[in-house]
């Protein structure tokens, strides 16, 4: 039998599939072509099956499927640790006056890539993003190769009323130039039901069924925003969704810190995914989202850091341990969200949040290839039990070693190998001096 000419191979390692019946491959081998994932089995089962252009040798190290960071703010690593001890009421206040100043395509292209290098070193392959838009961004995240979930994003944000880029015609405009793109995934966005108004509802959800793609906006983040829509609409964040036909399989809302028994049922009914984001909603004391209760109702709930200026950090591990024990803490109940539970909320979970569970958030034949090859060969993974488990408790950001997206890879041996990392942590400490004098 000929051999089939692959792209990649991945040789020894133990493969964390997280498919349906969540088998885990001891001493497997990955193929990789053309961007997919053709073949996954046993090493003693594979012969001269495959002829490959690049081996690659993990033995003692894991395979994991890539990432989702189902909820972010890539550039506002920018603002890193400049504002902390505060509402997020005050705290957007803040942040909106040095964003009025700082933002143009330049700064942003900046955080984005930051926020990239700190993503792919912590295992993170696919992320969503809601900022302001600048085809530099979209082009420094093809040069990457990192995967992007993002798309217009509707706000009437102090300073920027006059903004050009959220209304109906934009929009279209926007998804025609990037539509079809392998690594930008597009979806319709609002940055909250406070900061839109009914007309910008109804053209989100006019486009989304035109072009047939999703939404994602923050609902019910804190006590505040919950008066804030109150008095604007007489209803909560997720009364105004429902009622303008925004609550679907193809939707997903961050944070859901603050929902009644009634809102979890209709999030459950309508397929309605949720991006939980513990270490934002601890640090701005927004309160802590009944994840919990969530999945117990059937809710997709994925993990998402928020924006660095709020957590501080873009670390998917981190937020995983923290949604835990969180959970575990609240409930009095150490067995809810065990660690495979965790794990999936990050991988497959995370991947159906954004709309992409048929190609990423899981190791399978014909499923884009996006791996993330951890060493267990460390002091912090020794001995080891139970997989899952030290993804969510031991794990930590420095024991990834090579990221794969999209068939390329695109960190080896910690070495990045398409962003310039020093390059980008100067361009970013530049700006940060102008910030420093607002
Ligand atoms: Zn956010």
């Amino acid at each position: 039998m000929q051999s089939l000419i692959v792209d990649f191979l991945l040789v020894g390692g133990t493969i964390v599939t997280m498919d349906s019946e969540r088998r885990i491959i001891q001493n497997g081998i990955v193929a990789v072509k053309n961007s997919k994932i053709v073949w996954i089995g046993a090493l003693d089962q594979v012969g001269t099956r495959f002829d490959p252009a690049q081996t690659l040798d993990v033995s003692e190290k894991v395979i994991i499927p890539g990432m989702v960071n189902a909820h972010g703010h890539w550039a506002m690593t920018l603002f890193r640790g400049l504002i902390d001890d505060c509402s997020l009421e005050s705290w957007l206040e803040k942040i909106w006056k040095v964003e009025a100043v700082i933002i143009s395509a330049k700064s942003v292209v900046a955080g984005s890539e930051l926020a990239m290098i700190e993503m792919i070193r912590s295992g993170t392959t696919c992320a969503a993003d809601m900022y302001w838009q600048y085809d530099e961004t979209f082009e420094a995240v093809r040069r990457a190769g990192f995967r992007m979930v993002n798309g217009p994003s509707f706000a009437n944000i102090p300073g920027f009323e006059n903004r050009k880029d959220v209304n109906y015609n934009a929009a279209v405009e926007f998804l025609d130039r990037y539509h079809g793109d392998p690594l930008i995934h597009l979806r319709m966005q609002a940055h909250s039901t406070y900061t839109t108004n009914q007309k910008m509802l109804e053209d989100i959800v006019r486009i989304a069924e035109e072009r047939n793609i999703g939404f994602i906006t923050h609902a019910s983040e804190s006590k505040g925003e919950l008066e804030l829509v109150r008095k604007k609409y007489g209803k909560t964040p997720i009364e105004v969704l429902d009622s303008v036909g925004l609550l679907g399989e193809k939707t997903l809302l961050a944070h859901c810190v603050h929902l009644s028994d009634v809102e979890i049922e209709r999030l459950a009914e309508t397929h309605t995914s949720v991006a939980h984001c513990p270490s934002s909603n601890l640090k701005l004391s927004s309160g802590i989202a009944r994840v919990a209760e969530m999945v117990r109702a059937g809710v997709n709930v994925s993990i998402g850091t928020d924006g660095a200026a709020s957590n501080n950090d873009l670390d998917l591990f981190h937020e995983a341990q923290l949604a835990a024990l969180v959970q575990k803490g609240i409930t009095g109940d150490p067995t809810v969200l065990p660690g495979e539970k965790v794990f999936s909320m990050l991988t497959i979970d995370g991947a159906r949040a954004v709309g992409l569970a048929d190609r990423v958030g899981s190791i399978e034949v014909g499923k884009l290839a996006d791996l993330v090859v951890v060493d267990f060969d460390s002091a912090n993974l020794t001995p080891c039990y139970d997989l899952y488990s030290h993804f969510i408790y031991a794990i930590s950001a420095s024991n990834v070693c090579h990221v794969m997206i999209n068939g390329k890879m695109i960190m080896q041996n910690r070495q990045m190998l398409t962003l310039d990392e020093e390059k980008v942590k100067s361009q970013v400490r530049g700006i940060a001096q102008q910030i420093r004098l607002i």
